[in-house]
């Protein structure tokens, strides 16, 4: 499968627009169809979830756009960058580790700007641009990805405010504001969705890479003595709940990091095998208390937690967990996307866990034009949205075509009312045909059956 046929599939159903496409595009922005909105919101439900099985487990809702001072504290002015290049031949932009990653070079991340160029120039003739094929870069500089905003300055010498580039710092920020509210006591943790903005230098892979993304990020509050066995625990357990979900687990796997940042105290990511390879799904961070010395010092205020038993004062240290809306909705794509034959007919068919499928099931009359088999399947279709409210409709084409429509935006139910229904044989009044989306089965359920089939599947 590539990723192409996903792009054209999520397009064409509705799931995923390229960002302004009637002008042209813009570049690392995607907008989400009917489809699309639904996928991540049931995406969005289940990471809640799962963060919401932990007792400790606060939410937030931090601001998008921050005083610059939150950047300067992090660390993000000064060091949030990538590597650009340019080539000089057909003036695209490019990262220069991916440019040396595709002869096997690997730049380390914590590579200074003039680190980078020694790097660069001792590949140089071997280097092609990926756009033209050409060896011409120029020199290799450092991009801050940090996107600007001008809200909320209006006089020269204001502090610049910035677009924030993860939501982490939205929730040390808050920290003491949610410890305040005595709800909640070290060790604890603060999950938090939202929108994150990068100056990528070069988005790309579909969903994998873009500037304006969403993050479902949680950071877990604990003494030192207990961090290394909640990061282990945290691993463990964010790679079972994809699991759960029903991915491929010959598609998934740990990279442990192999040179920290300097703050770290370990770290690793869990990867998927996307349609163009081996990427980073999710970061697991042992970040000692960096990020709370940073905003202590920086503020001046006071965010350290006092300990009933020595009596002393601390700063908690912190396990990060962060994952990316769009890369997770990405990875439930190609996990789901699979091409195959069904009654001689070829078929694309997303096969989605039902609780992640945007539409529950689809309710359909046998025929169109009998005003009494509508009758009936609108009077199904009710009920079942008592079950789930998301139960489709569909009385276009015939039942083959129908089938196929839902097959391909994934929907696990198919339920047709045909004349048995409404007891044309009465053993059969009021049953209907239930259709299995991956094996296309049909069998005969009672109404009563085919909401409990729908109740166990979603919920
Ligand atoms: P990469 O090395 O791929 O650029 P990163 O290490 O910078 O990623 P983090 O800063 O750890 O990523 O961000 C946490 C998560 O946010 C990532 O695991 C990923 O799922 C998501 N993410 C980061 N950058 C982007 C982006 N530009 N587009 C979509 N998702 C992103």
């Amino acid at each position: 499968m590539s990723l192409e046929s996903i792009v054209a599939l999520t397009k064409r159903r509705g799931f995923i627009f390229p960002g302004s496409e009637i002008y042209g595009g813009f570049a690392g922005t995607y907008d989400f169809g009917p489809l699309g909105v639904a996928l991540r919101k049931n995406i969005v439900d289940l990471w809640t979830r799962s963060m919401q099985e932990h007792d400790n487990m606060a939410q937030l809702d931090s601001s998008i756009v921050t005083s610059g001072k939150v950047w300067e504290a992090s660390g993000h002015v000064s060091g949030f960058s990538d590597p650009l290049v340019l080539c000089k031949a057909c003036h695209t932009k490019h990262r220069a580790d991916h440019v040396l990653e595709a002869i096997g070079v690997t730049a380390d991340e914590k590579m200074s700007e003039k680190e980078l160029n020694e790097l660069f120039d001792e590949h140089r003739k071997n280097l092609t641009c990926p756009n033209c094929g050409k060896k011409d870069f120029g020199a290799v500089t450092a991009k801050n990805l940090l996107a600007t905003t001008s809200l909320g300055m209006f006089e020269e010498g204001d502090t610049q405010s910035y677009l924030r580039g993860e939501t982490a710092q939205g929730i040390y920020i808050n920290f003491k504001n949610v410890l305040d509210t005595g709800f909640y006591s070290v060790p604890f943790g603060i999950a938090q969705v939202g929108k994150a903005f990068r100056n990528e230098i070069s988005p790309r892979q579909f969903l994998f890479r873009k500037r304006e993304f969403e993050q479902m990020e949680m950071q877990y509050f604990t003494p030192e003595s207990e961090a290394r066995a909640d990061f282990a625990a945290w691993k463990e357990e964010r790679m079972n709940y994809y699991l759960s979900l029903g991915i491929n687990p010959d598609k998934l796997r740990f990279k442990q990091h192999e040179n920290l940042v300097f703050y770290a105290k370990d770290a690793c990511d869990i990867e998927y095998e996307y349609p163009f390879g081996w990427g980073e799904l999710e970061g697991i961070h042992y970040r000692g208390n960096y990020d709370l010395t940073q905003h202590q010092q920086f503020s001046g205020v006071d965010l350290s937690v006092y300990n009933e038993e020595t009596k002393e004062r601390f700063l908690p240290h912190v396990v990060e967990t962060s994952v990316g809306l769009d890369r997770t909705m990405l990875m439930i794509l190609s996990d789901a996307y699979h091409e195959d034959e069904m009654g001689g007919d070829k078929r694309v068919v997303l096969k989605f866990n039902p609780k992640l499928a945007p539409i529950k099931a689809m309710v359909s009359p046998l025929l169109k034009n009998k005003p009494e088999l509508v009758e009936k399947a609108r009077e199904v279709r009710a009920a079942l949205k008592k079950v789930h409210p998301v139960i489709a409709w569909d009385d276009n084409g015939n039942i083959g075509k129908r089938y196929r429509r839902q097959d391909e935006i994934g929907t696990p139910f198919c339920i047709t009312i045909d004349f048995d229904t409404l007891g044309e044989n009465p053993e059969l009044l009021n049953t209907v045909t239930l259709r299995d989306r991956d094996t296309g089965t049909q069998e005969r359920l009672t109404i009563a059956e085919v909401e409990e089939k729908i109740r166990q599947a979603v919920s």
